[in-house]
C-alpha cells in the first residue's frame, strides 16, 4: 500500500517514519510512504502557495493550482474517473466527516491514499470540489495544519494491513476492534486472547509485572490460569471502562444478553452510589 502526502512542511513527517511499527513497515516493503513539498509545485520566484481571501478576513488560503499539480504529478486517476475503491484522495480538514477506525479499516483495502495537508485559514473550497474524494478530521478541535491528521490516517491505517503488526489477530482486538461474530473463534482451551473481539467496545485494562506496584496489585483473575474467567473478567471490564468513558460506542456495540445483563447491573451500581 502507498501513502502519498502533500505539505508545506515535509521535513514534519522525519520522526515519523523513522520510527516503530511505521519504520519496519516501510523497510520491510509493506507501505511505500511519499512526501511531496508542495512549493516544488509553484511557478514563481517566492514559491507562493497561500494567497488573501476573496471577500476579506483574517489569515491566508492555500491556492488550489499548487496542489492540483502536486496530485497530477503522482499518476492518480482524475476525479471523476478514479476508483475509489482502490485509490483515494483526502483533504485534511476541521470541517470534514470525522475519521474512525471504520475508515482506517476502509482504506487499509487500498492500494493508495493521498492526503492533502492545509495551512493556515485553510484551502480554497475548489480543491475539495474537483481533486479531493472526502474531507476528514481527526476531532473536533483545529489543528494548526493537516500533517497530524496525515501522521494518524497513516498510522492507525498501516498497522492494520496484514503483516504489519506481526500478530495478524492483534489490531482486531484492541479499542473499536471488530465484533467477535466477525472473527475466527478462539482456541479451545488456548491463551486468552488480547480483548476477545472489542465489538466496537474500549479495550479492557492491561497489567504487567511487578505483580505489586507500589501497594497497588494486579486483580487475582489475571494469574488463576482460568482462561474463560479471564476472558469474562476482561469482557465486563471493556464494558465498563467503555460506559464510563464513551457511553455513546454501546449504541452500536455487538452485545450478548450477558453483556447486557452485566451493564444494566453496572448501571443499577453506579445509579446507587
Ligand atoms: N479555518 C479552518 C476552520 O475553522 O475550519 C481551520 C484551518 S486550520 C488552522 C489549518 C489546516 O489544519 C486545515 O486546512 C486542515 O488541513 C488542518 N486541520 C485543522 N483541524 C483539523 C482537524 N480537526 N482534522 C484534520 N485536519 C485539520
Amino acid at each position: 500500500m502507498r501513502f502519498d502526502i502533500i505539505t508545506i512542511f515535509p521535513g514534519f513527517f522525519t520522526g515519523i517514519l523513522e520510527n516503530g511499527v511505521m519504520k519496519r513497515a516501510i523497510s520491510t516493503g509493506l507501505i511505500d510512504v511519499g512526501i511531496h513539498d508542495l512549493r516544488n509545485f509553484t511557478h514563481d520566484r517566492h514559491r507562493t502557495v497561500d494567497d488573501r481571501p476573496f471577500g476579506g478576513g483574517e489569515g491566508m488560503v492555500l491556492k488550489p493550482e499548487p496542489l492540483a499539480e502536486a496530485v497530477e504529478s503522482l499518476g492518480i486517476a482524475a476525479k471523476e474517473g478514479r476508483d475509489t475503491s482502490r485509490e483515494t484522495v483526502v483533504l485534511l480538514s476541521a470541517q470534514g466527516k470525522r475519521y474512525t477506525q471504520a475508515t482506517a479499516r476502509e482504506f487499509s483495502a487500498m492500494e493508495r491514499v493521498v492526503m492533502l495537508c492545509g495551512r493556515y485559514e485553510g484551502v480554497d473550497e475548489r480543491v475539495s470540489e474537483a481533486l479531493a474524494d472526502r474531507e476528514l478530521s481527526i476531532g473536533d478541535y483545529v489543528l494548526s495544519g493537516g500533517e497530524l491528521g496525515a501522521a494518524v490516517i497513516m498510522d492507525s491505517t498501516m498497522r492494520l494491513l496484514p503483516g504489519v503488526l506481526g500478530n495478524e489477530a492483534s489490531s482486531e482486538f484492541e479499542s473499536f476492534g471488530r465484533a467477535d461474530g466477525l472473527m475466527p473463534p478462539c482456541d479451545e482451551g488456548g491463551p486468552p486472547r488480547s480483548t476477545h473481539g472489542a465489538g466496537g467496545l474500549l479495550d479492557y485494562p492491561h497489567y504487567t509485572r511487578p505483580a505489586e506496584f507500589r501497594g497497588r496489585t494486579v486483580p487475582e483473575v489475571l494469574y488463576g490460569g482460568n482462561h474463560e474467567q479471564i476472558r469474562k473478567w476482561r469482557r465486563e471490564q471493556a464494558l465498563e471502562k467503555t460506559l464510563r468513558n464513551r457511553p455513546d460506542l454501546l449504541e452500536h456495540a455487538e452485545l450478548t444478553p450477558e453483556d447486557r445483563r452485566f451493564l444494566a447491573s453496572l448501571k443499577a451500581k453506579i445509579h446507587r452510589a
